[in-house]
């Protein structure tokens, strides 16, 4: 193929376009890495990887156990001629999937590319597009072969399931053919159009939730799930990793700045809500640039500072007021990264004429939900004494209302029907106005008659309370289960569980036992059937 080109090219007058094409081609072809015989080095490189993933990464037992597993089924299928599957860390942003990549990458002592894949939508930008007009090239796979010079790189493909709507199934199809041992060693390039071997590849894949990714592609990796860290594991990895990270990229050692352990806890409680510890590592970066313009000042003797007083000072000003607010009560949820948090549900009453107002880019089922939770409400408001007989409506007397809801981060679509128990709650405080306190978070799904049915994500949504310092969540008694399997006895002694059957038990759950003033018992009964 090359040499019919060559021949090509020395009968085309230079400087023509046909010329350039040609040429660019075969310093492609040229440039690509063919096959030879570099095997894993044949030092110890399992105990390697193991030293190096314990000094770049605090905790992660179970993961770097996997991860060391994995690399030794590399080591044998290397040796019997046969290209590694490719592996894939799942989880949350921030909880270390890159950086897991890169230490492997430096334990094998191999070249280490990024492959983002976020927003690929045709098949061409990873296969290349045929050489028929100039300005063509290869596919994303083919071009970092080349970057690297070297064929035994290890390349981490980002964002897989970010991939936009378009030409799924080519685009899958064509990363099957990339990542499968079974395929590889033949990749067909659009633009080299000469079969390349990819099988020495070794492919780490990272994507934030399992859905949306085809299941033959699943079916070629070996899975690895990271969940979160707890808040104490943040503030060792905000010690020992990010804050030394964070002075070496700003210019500054350890005697510059002192951050207490208060300080720090502050930083990690207050300021990041996350599974990962993204938002931290900016936090604590803000807070060493902020020391290093001190210093710099004070180097230029511009201003007087007394560089030992740590952050405390400065974090503890803005610390936020926890307050008890009348028609707000904190659900849980699991974002679309497949992390757990809390959401405040909000409302309020306006001038109105009986109507309920749903905002926060709200799907049907949690809309509906919103609808059952106000149905249930007004049912109830007179054994509630919100309203003075059964037949009065709380949105029509004494002044004609309606009820706005609003849950923020309006531009996240949200839907499910796991809201209901927290919308309820949050009907009942504006109406009663009393109030539930800030430390409590709820979900689970109600029926019209005020039963509470279970709900998904529960680990999730239960660390997420956690590390957003929620002391007690109210949860349907039909996931206990839930709880005892998935949740790690640390976080389950820290926090209070209550399990609920009806609406009823979770709003004394929620307000206290006796806060709301029940007409009768009537309603028990009835919610018991
Ligand atoms: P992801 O790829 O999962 O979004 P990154 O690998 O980019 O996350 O991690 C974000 C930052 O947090 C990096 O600076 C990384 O080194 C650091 N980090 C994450 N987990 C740990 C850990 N267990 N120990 C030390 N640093 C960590």
């Amino acid at each position: 193929m090359g040499v019919r080109e060559w021949r090509r090219l020395k009968r085309i007058p230079q400087g023509s376009v046909e010329n350039g094409v040609i040429r660019s081609y075969l310093e492609w072809l040229t440039s690509i890495p063919w096959p030879n015989s570099t095997r894993l080095k044949t030092r110890p490189f399992l105990a390697a990887a193991r030293a190096q993933l314990d000094a770049d990464h605090f905790g992660l037992e179970k993961i770097k156990k996997r991860l060391i597993e994995y690399l030794a089924v590399v080591r044998l299928k290397e040796k019997a001629s046969r290209g590694p599957f490719s592996c894939k860390f799942v989880g949350p942003p921030g909880t270390g999937k890159t950086s897991l990549g890169q230490s492997v990458a430096k334990a094998l002592d191999r070249p280490f590319q990024r492959i983002s894949l976020g927003g690929v939508r045709d098949e061409a930008e990873i296969r290349g597009h045929r050489r028929t007009y100039e300005g063509t090239s290869s596919g994303t796979s083919v071009s970092q072969l080349k970057d690297t010079s070297w064929r035994r790189f290890l390349a981490l493909q980002g964002g897989m399931e970010k991939r936009g709507r378009g030409r799924r199934g080519g685009v899958s199809s064509t990363l099957l053919e990339v990542l499968d041992p079974e395929q590889n060693h033949t990749f067909n390039d659009h633009y080299i159009n000469v079969p390349i071997d990819l099988s020495q590849v070794l492919f780490i894949c990272t994507a934030n939730t399992l859905e949306s990714i085809s299941t033959p592609l699943l079916d070629r990796c070996e899975i690895i799930q990271l969940s979160g860290y707890t808040y104490d594991e943040k503030m060792h990895i905000a010690r020992r990793f990010l804050l030394p990270k964070q002075l070496q990229a700003n210019g500054l050692d350890a005697s510059q700045i002192n951050i207490t352990e208060p300080a720090l806890l502050h930083i990690t409680t207050r300021y990041t809500r996350e599974a990962g510890v993204r938002s931290l590592e900016r936090a604590i970066g803000g807070v060493v640039r902020y020391k290093a313009v001190e210093w710099a000042e004070s180097l230029d003797g511009t201003a007087q500072t007394q560089q030992q007083e740590g952050t405390s000072s400065r974090t503890s000003v803005s610390q936020l007021k926890e307050e008890e607010r009348r028609g707000v009560v904190y659900g849980l949820v699991v974002m679309g990264q497949g992390e757990g948090g809390i959401l405040p549900v909000e409302t309020i009453a306006v001038p109105g004429s009986g109507k309920l107002k749903l905002t926060g880019s709200l799907g049907d089922v949690i809309k509906e939900s919103g609808e059952l939770a106000l149905s249930w409400v007004k049912r109830h408001a007179y054994d509630l004494c919100i309203t003075n007989s059964r037949t009065e409506d709380p949105l029509k007397f004494p002044d004609p209302i309606d009820i706005h809801l609003h849950l923020p981060a309006g531009a996240q679509k949200k839907d499910g029907p796991s809201a209901g128990v927290a919308m309820t709650c949050a009907f009942v405080s504006l109406l009663t106005g009393t109030c539930v306190p800030a430390n409590i978070a709820m979900t689970g799904e109600i029926t019209l008659r005020g039963r509470v049915t279970p709900v998904g994500g529960i680990k999730e949504k239960v660390l997420g309370a956690h590390r957003a310092q929620v002391t007690k969540v109210i949860l349907p008694w039909a996931n206990r289960k839930d709880v005892e399997h998935d949740v790690s006895p640390e976080i389950r002694n820290e926090m209070e569980f209550v399990f609920v059957r009806t609406v009823r038990e979770a709003l004394e759950a929620a307000f206290g036992r006796g806060t709301l003033g029940w007409r009768g018992e009537s309603l028990l009964l009835e919610s018991r059937l």
